[in-house]
């Protein structure tokens, strides 16, 4: 049981607090389901950026799986090796190519035509050789929410099976070309097996026709988008994702890539915030709380449910209640029609799962600083990110105040 009661006493709120051992667990399931096969698992370090969350995965082993040039200098910076690391994402810059080859990563994911010529191009400028990974759209539907669904050729990601094809042949005859891997990501919480299992075959059997034509590839990158449980949903195992993945993969020596961002952090995560009123319009009753959408924007943002806990001395009967936050947007809430007893001035309001996509979507929106961020081993707390002043809102805007 975590003490978020003495947690909020020290630190404040809004509060972000992230549990090490559950994330340890979860790499160690993960990392086990793929054991007899070489792998690597890529934590996607955007679900939670922080640079101690990111050192606690670079000390298991961990890898990085980064969408800008920025989460690549975090990842070294927090101890995760170069040949570790992956760049993915549909619009990589040339200064975010040109560093990715001179930091000598893992691969490059490339995601059009268009950006193999530049990363071709650049490479050329460095007199370098550069390894890259083509990420395919499988054109799966993933079953997932649309917004998180990547692998549909509706969706900007990726290139379709001939595309890659051809890029593959145009990498193996440039000298400044390495295609080491291959790469698809059809979603994400993902909740079902089928849809990976299909994906993972189209691409296993381009796999199978590169080889015909002499491309041999090392790395075979499955992407993330391990789905968790937020409510009661019926998650996928991760023994019978990796035998899924696996199973396609007959006759075929390659290294898994993985790239689970969600599944590692997400439950391992809390947003602490505090009841400043409660109020009622008409019926509608709500709960007004410390924290707000530039603190943890799902809800807005997808509409997501976050199971939501009240840590209170009252014990009546659950109401209704509409949880929102101070920002002046009325999609700013954490919950619509959630389940609570009366509530009094500075009780808690716990929102579970918020270790992924929680606090680095956040803004300053309002003139809101971000929460900060801490992390628990065991009964031992610390702070990992400090809580933003005021000042460090207008810092770069200051010196550029005219009279
Ligand atoms: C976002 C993303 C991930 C991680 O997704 P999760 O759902 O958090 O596991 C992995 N790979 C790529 C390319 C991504 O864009």
């Amino acid at each position: 049981m975590i003490d978020f009661k003495a947690l909020a006493k020290k630190y404040g709120t809004p509060l972000y607090v992230y549990d090490l051992h559950y994330m340890s667990a979860q790499y160690k399931e993960l990392k086990e389901a793929f054991k007899g096969r070489k792998s690597i698992i890529a934590y996607a370090i955007k679900a939670n950026s922080n640079l101690s969350i990111v050192r606690h995965f670079a000390k298991m082993g961990s890898g990085a799986d980064c969408v800008s040039i920025g989460e690549v200098r975090r990842a070294l910076l927090a101890g995760i090796p170069a040949y570790k690391i992956i760049f993915s994402g549909v619009g990589k810059n040339d200064e975010e190519i040109r560093e990715a080859i001179e930091k000598d990563i893992l691969y490059i994911n490339v995601e059009s035509e268009a950006e193999l010529q530049r990363v071709a191009a650049i490479a050329e400028e460095l007199g370098k050789s550069s390894r890259i990974s083509i990420r395919v759209n499988p054109n799966i539907d993933p079953q997932t929410h649309p917004y998180i669904s990547t692998g549909l050729h509706d969706n900007k990601f990726g290139v379709d099976i001939p595309t890659a094809k051809r890029m593959y042949i145009q990498a193996k005859n440039s000298e400044y070309l390495d295609p080491v891997g291959i790469h698809f990501h059809i979603g994400s919480q993902l909740t079902q097996l089928q849809p990976i299992r299909e994906a993972a075959e189209i691409v296993a059997d381009l796999i199978r026709s590169l080889q015909a034509i002499d491309i041999e590839l090392k790395f075979f990158d499955v992407g993330g988008g391990l789905g968790i449980k937020y409510d009661n949903e019926e998650t996928i195992k991760p023994y019978d994702y990796a035998q899924a993945i696996l199973g396609t993969l007959t006759a075929l020596d390659l290294t898994i890539l993985c790239e689970p961002g969600r599944f590692l952090t997400a439950n391992a995560g809390y947003f602490v915030t505090k009841v400043l009123y409660e109020k009622q319009n008409g019926e509608k009753k709500f709960v007004v709380v410390d924290g707000a959408m530039n603190d943890l924007l799902r809800p807005s943002l997808y509409n997501a449910y976050h199971k939501i806990e009240a840590i209170t001395d009252n014990n009546g009967e659950p109401r209704e209640v509409d949880i929102v936050g101070p920002v002046c947007e009325s999609g700013d809430f954490f919950a619509k029609n959630y389940p609570l007893p009366t509530l009094n001035r500075n009780d808690l309001l716990v929102v579970h799962s918020a270790g992924a996509y929680g606090f680095g979507m956040g803004s300053n929106y309002n003139t809101r600083g971000r929460s900060a961020e801490i992390c628990i081993e065991g009964s031992e707390a610390r702070l990992i990110r400090r809580r933003e002043s005021f000042e460090d809102l207008i810092c770069l805007e200051q010196e550029f105040l005219v009279e």
